[in-house]
């Protein structure tokens, strides 16, 4: 076992060591860290629903109702009413016919790219897409092409040049670490023209995006029978887990096909409640993306180009270096605020930053002083 600490110490000596912080209470946008209120702008509770009364609230009366375990598989008997609420409810909420949860994102992802994928077909896969959809495109033995992010001509070129039986277009909506939002219409036409379904990962844009928190797709007001939605719920809509959803048939086939469904234990059914009474919150109470745009803009007249170009609460302050960003990261941790740096192998070698997450949990106040600190 020698090399595990060879690795950790050459993993260090590079500053690329990562570390937990220890929370001692609640995501919000103050915590509490060893002792000390900090600030936060590291989570992605963007809408401040992960502590919201009405939702521990609603994981009560679950627990209450169903326990904490769900004790099986959905296959077996793990499987409630409360789960299949919160999945019709999900479906109507971003305007899809049907809809499946999972235990996280990570596992959504896995489950459904694996399933609708196989070695005769192909992945056309943004190269600055989320590690779960790499893993996943891996996994499903189909063939990968990345594509330089965003370009939509490389795109094209791909798809032109592919005799595969299925292809299949694969984007985060709203990309993770540079907050930048995917040209999805477009996307979408290169998809109806080459017939290739895309699938799309919206776990920033689910509750953020669109009048009602729809996401990505009523931000864009699109639909079409060629889309796979996963949106994550432990995000924005502060819960856990994530959901797949698309035509009519779609979570059907996965319940048959994707084993991240079928080889897991399901989702505790408060969760489920928990999912209900946020979809609840997140669809009325529209002023809370509201005032995230007013924090986005407030940041971005005060930072300018310091920033990397993005209209969502993912904004990245670029450093270059990671021992930079290190010390930038410590010395706003002096002055009580807590933003995370981010290195490499989450964004390539010599873009290290400082990923800025807003919530509407922040009040202007919080901005100002985060404003302050970084001038
Ligand atoms: C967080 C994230 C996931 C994983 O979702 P979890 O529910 O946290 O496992 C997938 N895709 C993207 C783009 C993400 O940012």
């Amino acid at each position: 076992m020698d090399f595990l600490a060879e690795e950790i110490s050459r993993i260090e000596s590079a500053g690329l060591l990562r570390k937990r912080r220890r929370l001692e209470g609640p995501q919000g946008a103050r915590v509490e860290v060893e002792g000390r209120i900090y600030s936060s702008f590291c989570s992605n509770d963007y809408l401040g629903l992960a502590a919201h009364p009405k939702l521990v609230e609603a994981a009560i009366e679950g627990a209450g109702r169903y326990g904490v375990g769900a004790g099986a598989s959905h296959l077996l008997c793990g499987h409630t009413d409360a789960h299949e609420k919160a999945e019709s409810a999900l479906a109507d909420f971003v305007g899809l016919a049907s809809a499946l949860l999972f235990s996280t994102g990570y596992m959504a992802n896995l489950g459904a790219i694996t399933a609708l994928a196989e070695r005769q077909d192909e992945l056309f896969c943004d190269r600055l897409n989320h590690a779960s959809l790499n893993d996943a495109a891996q996994l499903s033995r189909a063939k990968m092409v990345r594509y330089r992010h965003l370009d939509l001509e490389e795109l094209e070129s791909r798809l032109a040049g592919s005799a595969a039986r299925r292809k299949i277009v694969v984007s985060d909506a709203v990309f993770s670490m540079d907050g930048d939002i995917a040209p999805v219409p477009e996307l979408l036409e290169l998809c109806e023209r080459y017939d290739a379904l895309l699938f799309l990962d919206d776990a920033h844009g689910f509750g953020v995006l669109g009048g009602h928190g729809g996401g990505i797709l009523s931000h864009f007001d699109i639909s079409s029978p060629r889309i796979v939605y996963m949106g994550t719920l432990g995000k924005a809509a502060g819960v856990a887990g994530a959901f797949v959803a698309g035509c009519g048939n779609l979570a059907q086939y996965l319940v048959q096909k994707a084993k991240t469904y079928v080889y897991t234990t399901a989702q505790p059914a408060m969760l489920a409640e928990a999912i209900l009474a946020s979809l609840e919150i997140i669809g009325g109470e529209s002023w809370r993306r509201e005032r995230l745009k007013s924090h986005v803009a407030t940041l971005k007249s005060a930072l300018g180009n310091r920033l990397m170009p993005s209209d969502t609460p993912i904004q990245p302050y670029v450093v270059g270096e990671n021992q930079a960003a290190l010390d930038l990261s410590a010395r706003l941790r002096e002055r009580g605020i807590l933003i995370p740096a981010i290195r490499q192998p989450t964004v390539p070698a010599g873009t290290a930053r400082l990923r800025i997450s807003l919530s509407a949990a922040h009040g202007e106040e919080e901005i100002g002083d985060l404003v302050c600190a970084l001038k």
